[in-house]
């Protein structure tokens, strides 16, 4: 008989209830169907295919043991296990002692292993030591494994980060192209479980088409996360580390992580902060492999509060306590800052996500388009991209960059642009942006209000710029979509510059017909490309042109509003909304008093569970999460039940860690009553 999934959730993971979405997931893999989840980061996809992957796990051996009842004896039933296609060898070793810790017993498969340790895992999957195993997409090609799956029965087969296979999004790796070949030359065909935090339309139909899902059950769950504020802030380069020095400095009890785009970056503001004397730790490709993972282990156990690090850091880090991310520079899309900005805040608690970002930073997103190999340095293998693919993968990381800036420019709530980038109907009166195809910047000036970000609680004036914004689409009609930006401003203005005068833009109609100063003029034609009026090609030397809506500007009735660009209303602005923002969300000495938990008992429990977490040589979150120490003090367990009530607490960690929680519970109580 099969396990209830509820049951298998409680047993190994202590969880009382599933997440939306996770449990109607659970159920379709379990009747057989095969699904695509897609989910936020954060928002729980391991537990999608973990708990199924238990369940029939245990299945099968009960299975097993009826049939030595039966006596049938020597009849060898093969192996049951799940297998989890995942392209990150640092996630798979967090995934696997996570599930260690949690009493169940999984299994990793990739290079990092050697032949001879290869071949023990596969001997001992065989026997049937393990319920899942990780795989990278790439192993899949080995003969050795190949081999190996065909002689034990794998009745569910998760992708996960699943959008990899689609050439349509920023991660594409060929690898995983493969994964409808092995599962189809596998003896039964297995269940198809594939997630992912992408959720473009586009890429969805890629991942159902390529990985040949057989009609999946599909489920999007919300990709709002209520409990983060998002901010944006444009700073000059000096300002940014001023700012996250400040930022910092407020909170020195809090866990948080820097990215930045570049490792000189990294290193530079690692410096800065370490010559401040803040305890922070830094993370990129470039460092040696030891010192990577010290450093990485620093961050994770609290004792460097700050990371600084690139996107090769984070992917598998499951730290559920990362009160903050800043992003000290411009993402190359919506979809990387939603995942990286999404790894703070995994508790529910109220955590910020602040992204600062100048013209400078553009520009070298843009450098690195042109220069780089799409691929990070987190990736395990070389998985290269053709020619073809590669030209692209550039046009399309040109236009996901276009709409990071547009996110940036946004004079309408930061949270309602993101939600409708990945397809969510957040608000249709008065919304702009596009709904599923990112095909257009959404800028939505009006309609829908988060109230827990920084324009929502910025005082941003919107100043009317309707017959500028008209004569700027005139004079890009009249330019007739051979020249730059620089160029139509000065047209606007009537610059003499020699390039206007060679190539006789001062007989345009346009010409000299605008007082407001360059930068305005600039500002202004951002917002107008970001709605559609005008379009900017992309590539390095960006050619303006007219945009789809260009003829709404000439029409009756037109108005067009602009954020104010006046850098000191700016940033007096920026002030405010932080000042607010800090005082609606508290910082470190405000926050700890929650209601109902006890600050000092808090302190007590989180001290003990670092000392258990070192002994174990575990991160403090594997043993319990902040969420879990804080139920705890509310709740003051006395029982193994009432410890086994926790949420976050299953049977494994009450025989490991309960009776030392208790005492320490009790032996606090005890000196509350004395005093
Ligand atoms: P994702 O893979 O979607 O980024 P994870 O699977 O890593 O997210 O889960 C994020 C966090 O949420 C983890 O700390 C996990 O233990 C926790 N979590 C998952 N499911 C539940 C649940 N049903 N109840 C409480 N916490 C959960
Ligand atoms: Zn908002």
């Amino acid at each position: 008989m099969q396990a209830s999934p509820l049951d298998v959730l409680k047993r190994y993971f202590g969880y009382d209830a599933f997440r939306p979405g996770q449990e109607a997931l659970v159920g379709a893999i379990l009747a057989g169907r095969d699904v695509l989840g897609v989910m936020p980061t954060g928002a729980g996809k391991s537990v999608c295919y973990q708990v199924p992957a238990l369940a029939l796990a245990e299945e099968a051996d009960q299975g097993e043991k009826t049939a030595v009842d039966d006596a049938n004896l020597g009849a060898s039933v093969p192996a049951t296990l799940t297998l989890v296609i995942s392209p990150l060898v640092s996630l798979m070793g967090d995934q696997v002692r996570a599930l260690k810790e949690a009493g169940a017993r999984p299994a990793y498969f990739n290079s990092t292993l050697t032949p001879r340790q290869q071949d023990v895992v596969l001997e001992r999957a065989r026997r049937g030591w393990y319920q899942i195993m990780y795989v990278a997409p790439e192993r899949l090609q080995d003969p050795r494994f190949q081999a190996f799956a065909a002689t034990v029965r794998i009745p569910l087969v998760a992708v996960d980060e699943a959008h990899c296979v689609s050439q349509w999004g920023q991660d594409f790796r060929p690898s995983y192209t493969a994964i409808a070949a092995f599962i189809a030359q596998l003896p039964q065909r297995p269940v198809v479980a594939a997630f992912t935090a992408t959720a473009t339309a586009r890429v969805r139909e890629d991942i159902v088409r390529i990985l040949e899902l057989n009609d999946p059950f599909t489920l999007v769950t919300g990709f709002d996360r209520p409990n983060l504020y998002f901010g944006v802030e444009e700073l000059g380069d000096n300002a940014k580390t001023a700012r996250v020095l400040a930022y910092v400095r407020q909170r020195p009890a809090e866990s948080g992580v820097v990215y930045c785009s570049t490792r000189k970056a990294v290193d530079a503001l690692w410096e800065e902060l370490c010559r401040e004397g803040v305890r922070a730790a830094r993370y990129h490709a470039g460092l040696p492999a030891a010192e990577r993972s010290a450093m990485q282990q620093a961050f994770v156990v609290d004792d460097c509060p700050v990371m600084v690090a690139t996107n090769a850091f984070g992917m598998g880090i499951d730290k559920s306590n990362v009160r903050y991310v800043i992003h000290y520079n411009l993402p190359e899309s919506i979809e990387a800052y939603y995942q990286e900005a999404g790894r703070a805040g995994r508790d529910g608690e109220p955590a910020q996500c602040i992204l600062l970002w100048n013209g400078h930073d553009l520009a070298i997103r843009r450098y690195l388009i042109d220069q780089t190999e799409p691929h990070g340095g987190a990736a395990e293998d070389a998985d290269a991209l053709t020619e073809e693919q590669l030209a692209q993968a550039r046009a399309n990381r040109y236009r996901l960059l276009k709409l990071m800036e547009g996110y940036c420019r946004t004079a309408g709530c930061l949270r309602g642009y993101m939600l409708r980038y990945f397809g969510e109907d957040v608000d249709t009166a008065g919304a702009e942006g596009p709904v599923g195809d990112p095909g257009a910047a959404g800028s939505a000036p009006v309609g829908y209000r988060c109230g827990n970000c920084s324009n929502c609680l910025g005082t941003f004036e919107e100043v009317d710029v309707t017959p500028l914004a008209q004569a700027i689409v005139r004079c890009v009609g009249e330019m007739g979509g051979r020249f730059g930006k620089t160029r139509v401003v000065e047209v606007l203005r009537g610059s003499e510059s020699e390039q206007v005068l060679h190539a006789h833009l001062d007989d345009l109609p346009s010409y000299g017909t605008v007082r407001e100063s360059a930068a305005q003029v600039r500002a202004v034609m951002d917002q107008l490309a970001g709605r559609g009026f005008i379009s900017v090609s992309d590539g390095r030397y960006p050619v303006v042109g007219l945009g789809p809506r260009a003829a709404e500007a000439q029409q009756a009735g037109f108005s067009f509003a602009l954020k104010s660009s006046r850098k000191q209303d700016a940033r007096a602005a920026a002030r405010a909304a932080r000042a607010r923002v800090d005082a609606l969300l508290g910082t470190d000495d405000a926050k700890r008093d929650r209601p109902g938990v006890d600050a000092e008992l808090f302190e007590e429990l989180r001290a003990l569970r670092k000392e258990l977490a070192d002994e174990a040589q575990v991160p403090p979150y594997v043993v319990f999460s902040d969420a879990a120490l804080r139920a705890m003090c509310r709740r003051r367990p006395a029982t193994d039940e009432e410890f086994l009530a926790v949420p976050g607490v299953g049977e494994k960690k009450l025989a490991r860690y309960g009776e030392t929680f208790m005492a320490a519970i009790a032996q606090y109580e005890d000196g509350v009553r004395a005093e």
